[in-house]
């Protein structure tokens, strides 16, 4: 059982990990596709997710809190939202999401185009 809960939690971190710096990537001014790309991204992590516990919660979070796919910052904004919303439930600490900005860094800043942080 505790080992359960370690392979979860660390599931959890790498997850999170790649959702928070998958929309600290996302452009600031997403064609219609882009957008459409990053809603049904959310969507099938949903539902394909490994845990099935985590995957039926996060399922009702994303009816309550609906993906933000319209730029950048709305997505990083909406992925610390949910987060948050999943510590809360899981009696964590919140995330100052103030901070997101600078939190995720996929160390690839050479492939931006724009002039961006
Ligand atoms: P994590 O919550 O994994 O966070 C990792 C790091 O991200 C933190 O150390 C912090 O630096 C940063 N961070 C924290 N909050 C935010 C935020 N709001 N925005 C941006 N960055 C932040 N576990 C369960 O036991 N039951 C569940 O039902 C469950 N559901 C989950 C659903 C999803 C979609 C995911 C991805 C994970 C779920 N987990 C669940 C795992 C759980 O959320 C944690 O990942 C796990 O418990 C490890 O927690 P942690 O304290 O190391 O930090």
């Amino acid at each position: 059982k505790l080992g359960n809960e370690t392979a979860k939690a660390e599931l959890g971190r790498a997850a999170w990990k790649l959702f928070h710096t998958t929309f600290a990537r996302f452009p600031d001014k997403p064609t219609k596709d882009e957008s459409r790309a990053l809603k049904s991204y959310i969507h099938l992590f949903q539902r394909l997710y490994p845990c099935g516990e985590c995957a039926t919660h996060f399922g009702e979070l994303l009816q309550k809190y609906p993906p933000q796919v319209s730029s950048r910052s709305s997505a990083a904004a909406w992925g610390c939202h949910v987060h948050n919303k999943v510590n809360e439930r899981l009696k964590k600490e919140l995330f100052d999401c103030s901070n997101i900005g600078d939190f995720y860094d996929c160390g690839c800043a050479e492939d931006e185009k724009e002039g961006g942080t």
